[in-house]
């Protein structure tokens, strides 16, 4: 059976490395359901690809496909199975990461991460959604049968006009799971907590940004469930403070660092980062290791130029605890924040204060969530490590 066809304004056809169509690229489109398959053309009526329509956002189409072929669960099998032998290490599949990384997998929509014994899935999209089943398949045959936990954010849900599916998507896996990151113990509860459940994208930054955390006194604000600051204690700092606005992430930070001995060297510090910060400085507190590790301040372009001034403060006020010697690590994951001007507010911030800094490291997301050159939106967390001089 022919698929619906979604043809390209001309002008909108050159050669396409890029898989997003919105509404303002598309000439017309035949009669065809929300979030089913289209067959995408040129003007010219010459094949672009497939994926699936959905009317409502704006993104209406992310291509899926440049070959000629079915979107059925056997091209499900196939995206799912290279996702997860790029994981693979000496045959060894990873136990904890992101298993699909949306858009950096050839699988637009599609969010994956393993957890241990447990994997958890998140559908961006109306036709990803509807695909359930059969990337529950795919993943089961690639990664094991493993419990698989939905995990749709309500928000993108909400744009694409779908209900969220939060829960097993079968038979029942454990309410929480532990997991280890370089002998760190992190606790992660399924349904809870941000993303699919951690910070996966910051787990090398963990490890990097703790080395020489000896003996130093860190503050770690926008902790979340306090994984910086557990590296960091876990690698003999001497004591932390955790700066974070939710009381979930609370609750689970105070979990995180009981289960790692930690609590005695750790305050837990329930306030708004921006206000915190400022009122230390004022008290005249110094540290040996800030981590800022803000949500995006820019959700879109509109949105840089109050996000590079929230940025700039929070690292100004951050420069202005470090005690001699001490190590400021920033980081923005707000995609339309550049490296360069990530780079330029924190030169800002340094002018601004006064200091001179060395930047010991440029950081990034972990190597489980892909870069596509030619999808700039794919690299979005960028970090400096920096050392005041
Ligand atoms: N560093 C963490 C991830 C931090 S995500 C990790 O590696 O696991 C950013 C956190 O900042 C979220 O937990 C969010 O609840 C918190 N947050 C957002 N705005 C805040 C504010 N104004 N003050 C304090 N915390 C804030």
């Amino acid at each position: 059976m022919a698929l619906p066809v979604l043809r390209l304004k001309r002008g909108r056809e050159h050669p396409r490395t890029h898989p997003w169509i919105f509404k303002g690229d598309v000439a017309s489109v035949s009669d065809v359901a929300p979030g089913d398959a289209v067959t995408v053309v040129e003007s010219s009526g010459r094949f672009v690809g497939r994926g699936f329509y959905n009317p409502r956002p704006a993104l209406c189409c992310r291509i899926l496909t440049r070959r000629d072929e079915p979107i059925d669960s056997a091209f499900f099998m196939r995206r799912v199975a290279d996702a997860v032998a790029l994981r693979t290490v000496s045959g060894t599949p990873s136990t904890l990461g992101r298993l699909v990384w949306s858009e950096a997998d050839g699988l637009p929509g599609l969010v994956v991460d393993r957890y241990g014994d447990v994997i958890a899935v998140q559908c961006l999209t109306l036709g990803m959604a509807r695909q359930r089943a059969s990337v529950v398949a795919a993943l089961r045959a690639a990664a094991g049968d493993l419990p698989v936990f939905s995990a749709d954010d309500p928000i993108g849900a909400g744009h694409e006009g779908f209900v969220p599916a939060r829960g097993w998507v079968d038979r029942p896996g454990p309410a929480s799971v532990i997991l280890e990151e370089d002998g760190v113990k992190l606790q992660m509860t399924l349904g809870g907590g941000h993303k699919t459940g951690l910070y996966l994208d910051q787990r090398q930054n963990h490890r990097r940004v703790a080395e020489g955390a000896a003996g130093r006194l860190v503050l770690d604000a926008f902790a979340y469930t306090a994984a910086f600051a557990c590296h960091a204690l876990a690698r003999g700092a001497r004591a932390a403070v955790c700066i974070e606005s939710s009381a979930e992430a609370l609750a689970g930070a105070r979990v995180n660092l009981a289960l790692n001995g930690l609590t005695d060297r750790a305050e837990v510090v329930p306030a708004n980062a921006f206000d915190e910060l400022r009122r230390l400085d004022r008290e005249g507190a110094r540290f040996g290791l800030v981590i800022i590790d803000p949500p995006p301040f820019a959700r879109s372009r509109d949105a840089v130029e109050a996000a590079a001034r929230g940025y700039k403060e929070i690292n100004l006020r951050a420069l202005r605890l470090l005690e001699p010697g001490g190590r400021l690590a920033t980081f923005s994951c707000s995609h339309h924040v550049s490296d360069a001007a990530f780079e330029d507010i924190c030169r800002e911030a340094a002018t601004d204060a006064g200091v001179t800094v060395r930047v010991l490291d440029r950081l990034t997301q972990s190597p489980d969530h892909p870069v596509l050159l030619t999808v700039p939106e794919t690299r979005y967390l960028k970090g400096l490590l920096l050392e005041l001089v």
